[in-house]
């Protein structure tokens, strides 16, 4: 298949009231199709400069346009991550996690409610805009917890997204006014526990 050079906004795999009442279809939608396709344009956008000053043979301000393709193409690919970790309550969300991922889970933090709070924590203290994250670090066999900010800052290069929460206010606005907190510990009741333990395993089969 020819590569598209551009991005796109994926479907959700679940319909806009899937996800309620810990996501409303109001706040899903809104986040879907205007604050995550405003990714995909900014990174498209940023593409299309570059293609430009390519083929005029202009300058481009490097250091400006780097920045921005990072925080939009973030953007964009946290955010495919994060539908994909989400389902409906009692139809693959929520629950507890099995196999590899919760062994490994179990192995570093001693139980899943102290890794719980950790990530919990890490979520409702985000300066500002940002997420919170689990990684695995296959060289030393250890799930990490990150606090990223914005899109693109504190991210340790070269991990995968395991899971992924999306704390910027227009994530939960609607539904949870200022109350993070709230919005984080709904966010435990559609976890798609699956899909993290299948990005664990294929994860562990890497050389
Ligand atoms: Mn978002």
């Amino acid at each position: 298949m020819e590569p598209i050079k551009l991005y796109s906004l994926p479907k959700l795999p679940y319909e806009y009231t899937a996800l309620a009442p810990y996501i409303s279809e109001e706040q899903l939608k809104l986040h879907h199709l205007k604050h995550h396709q405003a990714y995909v344009t900014g990174a498209n956008a940023v593409l299309e400069k570059m293609d430009k000053a390519r083929k005029d043979n202009a300058d481009l301000d490097m250091k400006a346009i780097l920045k921005e393709l990072s925080f939009h193409m973030g953007g964009f690919r946290l955010h495919n991550r994060f539908w994909e970790n989400l389902a409906p309550s009692g139809k693959g969300g929520g629950g507890l996690p099995k196999g590899g991922i919760a062994k490994a889970i179990d192995d570093e933090f001693g139980t899943f409610e102290r890794f719980k709070k950790e990530f919990t924590q890490a979520a409702t203290s985000v300066e500002g805009s940002g997420w919170a994250m689990m990684t695995y670090c296959t060289k030393t066999g250890r799930p990490l917890i990150l606090q990223v900010e914005k899109h693109n800052v504190n991210i340790i290069p070269g991990f995968a997204i395991l899971l992924v929460l999306d704390v910027w206010e227009h994530a939960y606005y609607l539904d949870y006014k200022n109350d993070r907190a709230k919005f984080v510990e709904a966010f435990w009741n559609i976890v798609n526990w699956n899909m993290v333990s299948g990005r664990f395993d294929s994860l562990k089969k890497l050389p």
